[in-house]
């Protein structure tokens, strides 16, 4: 009994690694730490383990502002491992008769180290890239050292387009254009017979199988991408009878990203995979079959048997693919063609978080302070105390829902009472604050010592209260340059704070953000329930930073944010773990997030014209003699500075 006793008082970083599912969301690769740190063991199969607040710590020292965003490079490269093992174990367990290559869609992070960082870590695998606009493709072909790795060119294609990746070609890389829509032959066949190349090119297919989730439109008959099965008819007509049959290696199809049930996903792979041999027996030698990407990111932190989320994990992803393709393969009698697929978000998503500073709360108010004296004086307010007495009473420590449930209601109608009492003048400004502070302050408690239960099993009225007791934390960072999926597809993200884990979180918040848009706001966080409307955050302690971190951060967030409000890029440190150097890390390279200034030009506004106007306003001050001219050079200077600023909060002492 004793020991059960201490096992309920004491809260452990488990008991945080539990309530952030840190585990279902992080994989391998987040943990708590000892020190009720969050952590992060960024390489496959090592132990070595990264303590991300440390990382912070270092940076703060290092006077860089937050928010800022941290890669773990090493996590990337060991996803990109990860990804290319798992298809070598299912093809050499399955007695696959040819390989995998993965390409990288570049559009999901296009930052130049991370996609450096991603072909060194796959050379072994022979991993390329996948581009979908001329932009991405300009970046993307110089990057094929290895005439063997793969370029493959999605989306509509322009003249220029179809032409560099001819070129490519002409230099014996493997690129292989995708053909979008039908009429996009013409483009190939006709520059191919210009710069005397015999083509290569693939075609994205249809196939009628519709994802499911938020990118479902992305594949199935509607969709605006691919060409249709009678298209694909018609194709083959065409190529054949231009001689160039020969050319066309590749076959495609891509459902959408974020593949929520596997089942979907193998109907696909099915249906592709007869269109493949049915093309094969018509003497088309076509050589590789794409199945795009889509592989899921457990954002949601849901088991795998929750309904919420994906529900699958990343072997079972690859051994859907690669059996399912031997099935159809061996039933038709053709051979297996070389595996390719398209996965970005998979690879890309934890290898970077997010670092907010908390600012400020608008918290409930609690009794941490003793009542004023006289405060309590009144028989009902005495009352409210004695209740929440009963609660702290160690030796009754452990209540039952029953006994927290009435004890809730006893208060709720203490105060109740209270409040009419008020209104009739029989209690004075005073004691009804001290009133409104205990109340507030039973529930707290009786939230946190509900924490460890099951959600599922909580009483209405108490799943209610902890709805009320909800504060609002301010954070420094903007919604929608940081998390625009979340405003605009509703994507929840896994948030927790970074430190401060060894002790038990006493409050519930929503976050807010820096703009001035009602929108900016986080108020959805996971939970087992699919989600929650509030985060379990600790008190903000004076003088003390608070972190939460942000993560899954490193797919679309960066490339799809915008400067609303002029918020600009967040500042970026690239972390290396190694075990020589005393926190088993080192800092790369720190990339400054965008200035005042260079946010301002995107919009048109430039320091000499807006300083020569700030000064035309100082220099009438001046001259009406509302300020002296010493003053005045001053004001310019001050307001000259901030230019070269961040666009987020700056230190308290402006330094
Ligand atoms: C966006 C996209 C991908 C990447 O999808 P993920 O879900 O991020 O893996 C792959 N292929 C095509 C054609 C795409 O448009």
């Amino acid at each position: 009994m004793a020991k059960e006793l201490t096992k309920e008082d004491v809260w452990t970083v488990e008991d945080s690694e539990k309530l952030y599912r840190v585990a279902l969301w992080g994989e391998s690769y987040f943990y708590v730490n000892e020190e009720g740190h969050l952590a992060v063991r960024p390489i496959l199969g090592d132990s070595i383990g990264i303590d991300v607040y440390k990382v912070v710590q270092d940076l703060r020292q290092q006077r860089i502002q937050f928010p800022l965003l941290i890669r773990f490079q090493d996590l990337l490269r060991s996803r990109v491992t990860e990804l290319n093992t798992a298809f070598r174990k299912a093809i050499e367990e399955s007695g696959y008769g040819n390989s995998y290559i993965g390409v990288y869609p570049i559009k999901v992070n296009q930052l130049h180290e991370v996609v450096q960082e991603i072909l060194e870590a796959g050379r072994p695998f022979g991993f390329g890239l996948e581009s979908g606009s001329k932009a991405e493709l300009v970046a993307a072909l110089p990057h094929l050292e290895d005439d063997r790795t793969l370029l493959i060119c999605n989306g509509y294609k322009d003249w220029t387009m179809m032409r560099l990746l001819l070129i490519g070609q002409l230099l014996g890389k493997n690129v292989i254009p995708i053909l979008e829509k039908f009429s996009e032959l013409r483009l190939l066949l006709t520059q191919a017979a210009e710069l005397g190349v015999r083509p290569k090119f693939g075609a994205r297919v249809r196939v009628s199988v519709t994802g499911s989730g938020k990118w479902a439109a992305s594949g199935g008959d509607s969709s605006k991408f691919g060409i249709t099965i009678s298209e694909l008819v018609r194709l083959i007509d065409e190529v054949s009878l231009n001689g160039v049959a020969d050319g066309f290696k590749l076959l495609h199809f891509h459902m959408g990203s974020q593949i929520l049930d596997i089942q979907n996903l193998k109907q696909a792979v099915k249906e592709i995979a007869r269109i493949y041999a049915t093309l094969r027996k018509r003497g088309l030698e076509i050589e590789y079959l794409n199945v795009g990407g889509g592989l899921g990111v457990n954002y949601e932190a849901g088991e795998v048997t929750s309904p919420h989320g994906i529900n699958y994990t990343l072997p079972e992803y690859v051994n859907a693919i690669v059996y399912t393709v031997k099935e159809v393969c061996d039933a038709e009698n053709v051979p297996h063609p070389v595996l390719v697929s398209e996965s970005g978000r998979a690879l890309t998503a934890h290898h970077s978080v997010l670092i907010v500073e908390v600012i400020a709360a608008n918290a409930r108010e609690n009794v941490d302070e003793p009542l004023p004296p006289g405060a309590i004086e009144h028989p009902q307010v005495a009352e409210l105390a004695k209740l929440f007495n009963s609660l702290a009473d160690k030796s009754v420590r452990r209540k039952s829902l029953p006994v927290l449930l009435e004890t809730f209601h006893d208060a709720a109608e203490k105060r109740q009472d209270i409040g009419l009492l008020f209104e009739l003048g029989y209690l004075s400004l005073e004691q009804k604050a001290a009133a409104e502070r205990l109340y507030w302050s039973i529930c707290t408690t009786i939230n946190r010592m509900m924490q460890k239960r099951n959600p599922e099993l909580l009483p209405k009225d108490l799943v209610a209260m902890k709805e009320q007791l909800t504060d609002q934390y301010l954070c420094d960072f903007s919604v929608f340059q940081s998390i625009l999926d979340y405003w605009a597809i509703g994507q929840v993200f896994p948030i927790m704070p970074i430190h401060r884990l060894k002790e038990q979180p006493s409050r519930l918040a929503t976050l807010v953000d820096l703009t001035c848009d009602s929108d900016g706001k986080v108020d959805r966080f996971v939970s087992p329930l699919g989600s929650k409307n509030a985060l379990e955050v600790h008190r903000l302690v004076e003088g003390e930073p608070y972190y939460l971190g942000f993560f899954l951060m490193g797919a679309y967030q960066d490339i799809l944010g915008d400067i609303h409000n002029l918020f600009g890029r967040v500042t970026e440190v690239h972390v290396y773990a190694d075990a020589e150097e005393p926190d088993n890390y080192f800092i790369e390279k720190v990339i400054k997030g965008t200035t005042v200034q260079e946010i301002l030009a995107v919009v048109q506004y430039f320091p000499n014209d807006l300083q020569r106007r700030m000064e035309q306003l100082i220099q009438q001050k001046v001259k009406d003699g509302l300020i002296r001219p010493k003053i005045g050079v001053q004001l310019l200077d001050q307001y000259s500075k901030a230019f070269h600023e961040y666009t987020y909060l700056g230190p308290d002492d402006g330094i």
